[in-house]
């Protein structure tokens, strides 16, 4: 893979991340979503809201470019900080999407709660290793259910 991130672009991606968080409009768990994030080991459920529809993604270039050059088109969900956006509402205990959003929320936390390391953290591994076999893909699809 040849794709580069610039510092710009980090920076686009951010801005794009804040700006899709503070425009959007959600409702907050309820109380078996939230038993089921804290089984995934989110800490502060009470925090998250829960976006269910077209999932956001950048519009313009040159952040739309990378991104689906970077294999994100086309997402049946999203996580950006405690906002998560899914294609469809979680149906029963064992959602596998609604899993994996959650445990992006846990690497957010984990990432000190701030979209900037986050993000970057998150980019960094995308670059290094794909989509498919960067760390914290990996390791959301295991919490999800999905074991390869
Ligand atoms: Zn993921």
């Amino acid at each position: 893979m040849n794709t580069q991130i610039s510092p710009q672009l980090v920076e686009a991606a951010i801005a794009w991340a804040e700006q899709t968080v503070q425009g959007s409009t959600g409702r907050p768990l309820t109380k078996e979503e939230a038993t089921m994030a804290a089984k995934v080991g989110v800490k502060h459920t009470e925090l998250i809201q829960i976006c269910i529809g077209p999932v956001p993604m950048p519009q313009e270039d040159p952040l739309r470019t990378a991104v689906l050059n970077l294999g994100l088109g086309n997402p049946e969900g999203l996580a950006i900080g405690y906002s998560l956006f899914l294609k469809r509402g979680p149906k029963g205990q064992n959602d596998i999407l609604f899993l994996h959003e959650c445990a992006h929320l846990v690497q957010f936390g984990e990432s000190g709660g701030r979209l900037r390391p986050f993000i970057e953290e998150y980019l960094g591994q995308l670059l290094k290793d794909g989509y498919l076999h960067s760390k914290w893909e990996v390791e959301a699809r295991r919490m999800g259910g999905i074991t390869f």
